[in-house]
């Protein structure tokens, strides 16, 4: 009885040290991990979406268009391992905190994770490019493949708001669990916990 037990609790992959972050993660340190990623995640889309509007509400050029940061600190917008860096970072924050997610929020959390799997791509080539100090199809510039029919800040707007839709989704289901689906257990995100089924 005691073996089944055990075999039960690794299926889970809840037990071992190596899990314990991640778990805290996914239970009681949810809700404030969850704040402070949407936080960041806001911080840097609210910087595209000011880049964008300096560009087409305000007539600025385009390298002078450089959000709020970028005014003060330009070398931040040229650096692509600072771009890959953050792709990185968003990356790994939604795949670390998709446990916690259950049923249909969690299906809208991955459909982001895999938006933002093939944003990261695309930066992957980018700083590839400035590593090796040669772009691709002979561009004065680093190109990503998607570039070559949208421009890059253009593009770039619309990734991150593609990733940042089913996020806001996921969060909402997450916070407010649709009728027929029980909050987490182990985390204490849920506004409403018990909804019954219409
Ligand atoms: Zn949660």
């Amino acid at each position: 009885m005691t073996t089944t037990t055990t075999t039960a609790c690794d299926l889970t992959g809840t037990s071992g040290s190596t899990s314990s972050w991640s778990e805290k993660l996914n239970t009681r340190w949810h809700e404030r991990a969850l704040q402070l990623f949407a936080v960041i995640v806001l911080a840097h889309w609210a910087e595209h979406l000011v880049q964008a509007i300096q560009i087409y509400a305000l007539g600025w050029p385009v390298p002078e268009s450089r959000g709020v940061v970028g005014l003060w600190f330009p070398w931040m917008v040229k650096s692509e391992l600072l771009h890959y860096g953050y792709a990185i970072v968003m990356l790994v924050g939604i795949w670390v905190l998709r446990s916690g997610f259950t049923g249909r929020s969690y299906v809208w959390w991955m459909i982001s994770f895999w938006i933002q799997f093939w944003h990261h791509i695309e930066h992957a080539l980018l700083q590839g490019q400035a590593l090796v100090g040669e772009n691709l199809f002979g561009r004065p510039v680093p190109v990503s493949l998607v570039q070559l029919w949208i421009p890059r800040v253009e593009l770039h707007l619309f990734y991150n708001t593609i990733v940042f839709i089913p996020m806001v989704i996921g969060m909402l289901y997450h916070l407010f669990p649709p009728a027929g689906e029980a909050a987490h257990s182990g985390c204490s995100c849920a506004v409403v916990r018990h909804r019954r089924a219409a």
